[in-house]
């Protein structure tokens, strides 16, 4: 098990960089991967911090998350032999930092600027053109510093699309069961009842995160982070992507850059929570109250393309086994999950 060892939540908390960074043992050098907005957001804050301790910092900015991204980072890591890496950003910049210090053997600190997804504390990263569409596991990060100031500055579909991401977890981790079950796969206990447990705080307090209070945002973020956790405890993505994940893989290989990955998930949990036999209602409902995507016109696509993304995901990783493979359905049972459930 890799686990970080400080995890820091709170207003303000980018402050604590430095000593953390200290206190963590690194106290020559450092280089921060951040994207060209998230460098003026926090990016240049870190450098600052680091640098008035005399740290020797460089900071080097990436838009996207691509194989050629990450060899690019790791030429960058050979050079300068940085002590530490810093992952200031959402999604990619965090994917990209993660990916490349796991290549090079160094470890990161996150430093998310959103709470969109749970990739903000997991050991796996999502990189495009390595082969597989799903995350792939790197390392944990080392530490977390997560500003709520920060993280409740950037767009509230941010937010909202981390809530569906760990809403996801109730049919992620049923179809982790079942993969135990009948397929003998290795389940543990632990790391699904944290991840279901992140689901069940973030239903039950749709309310409070609606408000977009600082509270709402702080269970959020908590939630993200045990979802990263429970990964790390598992050893890979189980208790936190199932049937719902490989839905948003492959409606995102259909169209891509439409919708955000947690904005996916969640429309993807409605349909396979339907094919559990679990609350799908429950699910629909909590979406709907966080004014998150719940049908095929709030993700701004088709509904042939749904039916075609729910036909397309059970082969995307026949290894994976969930509910879309035990229930083999055809395009026309595809289509008809999709209307009973509201999507289509
Ligand atoms: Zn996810």
């Amino acid at each position: 098990m890799q686990l970080p060892r400080e995890v820091i939540v709170g207003n303000g908390t980018i402050e604590q960089v430095a000593n953390i960074s200290r206190k963590l043992g690194f106290t020559k050098s450092a280089l921060v991967i951040a994207g060209s907005k998230t460098n003026d957001i926090a990016g240049k804050t870190v450098r600052e911090l680091l640098e008035d301790r005399k740290m020797e910092v460089n900071t080097f900015l990436v838009e996207t998350a691509t194989i050629k991204d990450v060899e690019t980072v790791e030429e960058r890591i050979r050079t300068l032999k940085p002590e530490i890496v810093f992952g200031v950003g959402g999604g990619t910049k965090i994917d990209v930092a993660k990916c490349s210090s796991a290549r090079q053997a160094i470890p990161f600190i996150s430093v998310p600027t959103t709470a969109s997804h749970d990739g903000i504390a997991s050991p796996l990263s999502s990189i495009k053109g390595s082969g597989t569409p799903y995350s792939v596991l790197a390392q944990a990060p080392l530490a977390i510093i997560a500003d709520t100031n920060i993280i409740m500055q950037a767009p509230w579909r941010f937010a909202v699309s981390g809530c569906a991401d760990v809403i996801a977890k109730l049919t992620a981790v049923k179809d982790w069961k079942l993969a135990h079950e009948e397929r003998n796969e290795y389940y543990g206990a632990y790391a699904a009842s944290l991840a279901l447990m992140s689901a069940r705080l973030v239903i039950e307090s749709a309310d409070l995160i609606g408000e977009k209070s600082e509270e709402g945002i702080r269970v959020l973020i908590e939630a993200l982070i045990s979802c990263g956790v429970s990964m790390s405890i598992a050893g890979s993505s189980r208790p936190c992507s199932g049937s719902e994940h490989l839905f948003s893989h492959s409606l995102e290989t259909i169209r891509p850059d439409c919708s955000l990955h947690g904005e996916r998930c969640g429309v993807g949990t409605i349909m396979m929570a339907f094919l559990h036999g679990a609350n799908w209602k429950q699910v629909k409902k909590t979406l709907e109250k966080l004014e998150a995507p719940a049908s095929a016109s709030d993700l701004g696509v088709d509904k042939e393309e749904i039916v075609r993304a729910l036909e397309l995901a059970a082969s995307l990783r026949p290894e994976r086994y969930t509910i879309l493979h035990k229930m083999n359905l055809r395009y026309d049972g595809y289509g008809r999950l999709a209307k009973t459930t509201g999507v289509i």
